[in-house]
């Protein structure tokens, strides 16, 4: 490549993003431990605290590209480089499920 060819690139309109902006970003910690809890409520929560956040878009984007193992990015929980549509409670699950949540078909 020449040298022109990179302050060509160099010159060329990028999109920022100012990560400073985004919500979960303070200097205390806590929002980490909120965004990779494995506790549900706290899972709700910090999914709640991005669909506020206006870098929702190119968090879950970058998220997505880098396959990340765990925590909320984006307003979605991955695990394993993947988006988790449902997280189980911890522990083991009941041997048989409660009335309520049997669902009939008609
Ligand atoms: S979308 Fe959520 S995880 Fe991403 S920067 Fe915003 S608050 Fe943080």
């Amino acid at each position: 490549m020449f040298a022109s060819e990179v302050l060509d690139d160099v010159n060329e309109p990028h999109e920022v993003t100012d990560w400073d902006e985004a919500l979960c970003r303070d200097a205390s910690g806590a929002m980490t431990l909120l965004f990779f809890s494995d506790e549900i409520r706290d899972i709700r929560q910090a999914k709640l605290v991005c669909l506020g956040c206006r870098l929702i878009d190119p968090c879950l984007a970058g998220a997505l590209e880098r396959r990340e193992p765990a925590g909320v990015w984006g307003g979605e929980l991955f695990a394993n480089g993947r988006i988790l549509t449902q997280k189980r409670k911890r522990g083991r699950p009941p041997k048989h499920r409660p009335e309520e949540s049997i669902q009939l078909t008609a």
